[in-house]
């Protein structure tokens, strides 16, 4: 047998799992979709971000927190590796609040946060003392928090980077793949990939990182992804003079100078596109604040399709009845890309036990047929 890890998936989070095994020296194959694929690692935000995250999962809060600790490593080694910078920024970041009811909702989300796990600052900071940090700030803005763990990233270099990572750690990537079965035989311990088109592999270890796909394959090996699209529309500008040097949760400025707006978190199925409704209403939230964007042109909109779960935490799981095999699944594949490769990839690999409390990200939680699941996404 040539490979010993299939991954399916080469978005960001099939990528990061694959290198972190690959750097470890196992043998990585990535089976992957062409361009009609969904894929949110080319359409998202580009957030390094714990804020707010992880208010009913403490695990989920801790683990973001951690992975943006890991980051700087996957930065260094990507770009000694590879030479391509994944452009991480981990100068702090803002949200802004437009009424005193949000502010204080925000005070109570992200104080909860903090009182539940360790190691999550935040701040709180009137519009004055805004201003300080984000000259240009218009008057409609009430407020608004500060965590300096914040960050982004270029998320089309990393995938970039972690590709050609890949390549560099000798892992195959094979694209125009549309895995439509995997199994496992229990006789001699090995999965198999089919294609639709009749192609196959084999190997040990098998990881599903196929985003919106893993909804299909992951009962196919006992293994459960439940995970719905969530579409969010993205605006871009015309390139600007430097004026935002912090990114905040609606909007940031690349350092190529365009500034991003976005994202939208709509439930309307497989449908990626852009509506008017929604690209008005975050044109005029940006422009309320930051006022000098109005005279901004906007070049381009596009919308793209989260890989949410019902709750929109991350599902990390191994099949009992098919050792071997694990589903991988985040809406936050650039926060967490670090993780995913440092901790999962190893995990994935069968070289490092399952990390402490695994089991708050088990897809069990949403066995239950009397439960219901909400999420702010
Ligand atoms: C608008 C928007 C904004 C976002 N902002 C942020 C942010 O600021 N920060 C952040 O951390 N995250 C953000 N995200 C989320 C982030 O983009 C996703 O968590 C991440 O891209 C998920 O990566 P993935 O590899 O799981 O999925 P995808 O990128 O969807 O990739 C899945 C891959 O699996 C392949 N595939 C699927 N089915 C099969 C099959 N049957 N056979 C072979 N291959 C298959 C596809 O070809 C695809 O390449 C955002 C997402 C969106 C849409």
């Amino acid at each position: 047998m040539s490979d010993r890890m299939i991954v399916i998936g080469g978005g960001l989070v099939g990528a990061a799992v694959a290198f972190g095994a690959a750097r470890e020296g196992l043998g990585v194959c990535v089976l992957d979709q062409g361009d009609s694929a969904f894929r949110a690692s080319r359409g998202n935000f580009g957030l390094v971000w714990v804020s707010s995250k992880g208010a009913e999962m403490p695990r989920y809060a801790a683990w973001s927190r951690d992975a943006l600790k890991l980051w700087p490593d996957l930065q260094r080694e990507l770009q000694e590796l590879t030479g391509v910078d994944s452009g991480l920024r981990q100068v702090g970041g803002f949200w802004l609040g437009f009424s005193d009811k949000e502010m204080k909702a925000r005070y109570e989300l992200l104080s909860g946060i903090s009182r539940a796990v360790d190691g999550i600052p935040f701040r709180m900071m009137e519009p004055s003392e805004l201003r300080h940090y984000l000259p240009g700030l218009g008057p409609k803005v009430a407020g608004g928090s500060f965590c300096e763990l914040d960050g982004d990233a270029n998320p089309l270099m990393l995938l970039r980077a972690l590709h050609s990572g890949l390549i560099e750690k000798g892992a195959d990537i094979v694209s125009n793949v549309d895995v439509v079965q995997v199994r496992y035989d229990q006789s001699n311990g090995v999965f198999e990939a089919v294609a639709a088109d009749g192609q196959r592999w084999q190997a040990e270890r098998l990881v599903l990182a196929a985003g919106l796909g893993n909804a299909r394959l992951a009962p196919q090996v006992g293994l459960q992804a439940p995970v719905k699209p969530s579409r969010g529309q993205v605006l871009i500008t015309e390139r600007l003079q430097p004026f935002l040097h912090y990114p905040m949760n609606k909007l940031r400025q690349t350092v190529e100078g365009s500034v991003q707006i976005g994202s939208s978190s709509e439930d309307v199925g497989f449908d990626d596109g852009t509506t008017p409704d929604v690209i008005e209403w975050q044109v005029k939230r940006a422009v309320a604040a930051f006022p000098a964007l109005a005279k901004a042109r906007l070049v381009r909109a596009w919308g793209a399709l989260r890989p949410l779960a019902p709750d929109a935490y991350p599902i990390y799981e191994e099949s009992e009845s098919c050792p071997g095999a694990f589903v991988v699944t985040s809406h936050s594949g650039v926060t967490l890309a670090a993780a995913h490769c440092y901790v999962i990839g190893p995990w994935a690999a069968g070289l490092s036990q399952t990390p402490p409390d695994f089991a708050d990200f088990s897809a069990e939680r949403f066995r239950d047929p009397n439960k219901s699941f909400s999420h702010a996404h």
